[in-house]
């Protein structure tokens, strides 16, 4: 028995969990401040939900899913969740979230599971924060999404420069069957020069040839047909009217006619943010796009779609790599230290009194010794200490102890809370 965790999966530890917190907090203000709503939806679905959404031919669907029969008769086949659109897609039906004349803004965040081969920044059990905009058609959404995703992730430490943002247009059904042919056409030509996978790709999905990492396939690709110059007129004008957005923002993008992304539901705008450091090959931390023709692929009435994914564990390691550290918050405000077993009850008490008034305080419960107690408090990072011993509560009173001036002074106990409160609102005015 190998008592260890799955193969592609991490324990979360209380360091990384921390970060995890810190950013997820942070995304769930951003979401708010730009008019977004929570919504959960179960970890698996029926497996036509990811097979219909995201496309049959695609990785994802063809050889990463994890798929099980449950114990019902005859037995329903039910995948754990890859990615968070389609269910989220799914449910938006189900519920009717998006009836005509309104836009749905809806965030996510949770663990997808894909069955992949493990490498840095590509796990098997992975988290992604994600947001969808479900009924708004205008171009305008499309850049208040990449917006939205850029400085969500400029305030969680990455610097602008370190950071890639990519778009391209994707087309719609007017001009993506044209090009498609173009593409099938241009592959057979060249098959001999490519890859197995990618000459299949002439009948699956012949743009996906453009995300093969085979260097002979990345050189045959770079003469390949350009979506961009077959664009329509509304797709054309769709996607100059993002980037003037975007320009009138002044967020940096780089267009990248290549850049596909792997799933089929994409129609006109898709982006994606890519670092240098800390990643190798898997470099995207977040991307997205527009879909709006993923509600009628499940039955649904025609409604435009736009969203996107921030994945956790790359935004950490490309955190990370940046060097910037993270502000450390005390985890401990105030150590409450007991001078000896006569007082335990006090200690007790006096921790959850502080903690009641909204203090993150702890308490010893090994027995240690008083000075084993304050070591234990700095390391704890407690700037304050409560010191109580019978001879103070004999007086009514403890001590409070400044960690970094080793500054002490009585304070009655039933007014311990107020004079901890007097104490970091002093230090705050320093
Ligand atoms: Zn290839
Ligand atoms: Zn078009």
């Amino acid at each position: 028995m190998d008592y260890r965790a799955p193969k592609g999966t991490v324990d979360m530890l209380p360091d990384a969990a921390s970060e995890w917190e810190r950013i997820s907090g942070l995304a769930q203000d951003f979401f708010r401040r730009y008019g977004y709503e929570p919504v959960y939806t179960p970890l698996f679905e029926h497996t036509e939900v990811f097979s219909r959404g995201i496309g049959e031919a695609t990785d994802i669907v063809s050889k990463e899913m994890y798929t099980f029969l449950d114990r019902s008769n005859p037995p329903n086949a039910l995948t754990l969740r890859p990615e968070g659109t389609a269910s989220i897609v799914r449910a938006a039906i189900q519920h009717n979230l998006v009836p005509p004349g309104v836009a749905a803004k809806l965030y996510y965040m949770g663990p997808m599971f894909r069955y992949e081969r493990p490498q840095k920044g590509r796990m098997r059990q992975f988290w992604q924060v994600g947001a969808e905009i479900l009924g708004a058609p205008e171009p305008t959404a499309d850049a208040e999404a990449i917006a939205l995703m850029w400085r969500f992730f400029q305030d969680a430490g990455m610097p602008a420069g370190s950071m890639r943002l990519l778009i391209n247009s994707m087309g719609d059904e007017a001009c993506r069957p044209a090009y498609r042919e173009l593409q099938a056409g241009f592959i057979v030509q060249n098959a001999s020069r490519l890859c197995e996978e990618c000459s299949r790709r002439a009948q699956t999905n012949p743009l996906r040839a453009f995300d093969c990492k085979n260097p002979a396939c990345v050189e045959v690709m770079a003469e390949a047909p350009l979506l961009r110059d077959q664009l329509c007129g509304a797709c054309a004008d769709h996607y100059s009217a993002v980037k003037g957005h975007l320009d009138a923002l002044e967020i940096p993008y780089q267009e990248a006619p290549r850049l596909v992304r792997g799933l089929d539901y994409y129609t006109r705008t898709v982006f994606e943010v890519q670092v240098d450091a800390g990643l190798g090959s898997q470099n995207a931390i977040g991307g997205g796009g527009r879909y709006d023709r993923l509600f009628e692929q499940f039955g649904g009435k025609s409604t435009p779609g736009l969203g996107f994914a921030v994945g956790f564990e790359r935004m950490m390691l490309a955190l990370q790599a940046t060097g910037a550290k993270p502000p450390a918050e005390p985890r401990t405000q105030v150590f409450v230290a007991r001078v000896d077993a006569t007082v335990a009850g006090e200690v007790f008490s006096a921790t959850q009194r502080l903690r009641d008034a909204g203090f993150a305080a702890e308490m010893d419960h090994l027995g240690r010794s008083l000075k084993a107690q304050f070591k234990y408090a700095d390391k704890l990072g407690a700037p304050l200490v409560v010191v109580v011993g019978p001879e103070e509560i004999a007086a009514g009173e403890v001590t409070l102890r400044r960690m970094d001036t080793k500054q002490e002074s009585r304070v009655a106990l039933t007014g311990l809370v107020e004079a901890v409160r007097e104490s970091f609102s002093a230090e705050e005015r320093v």
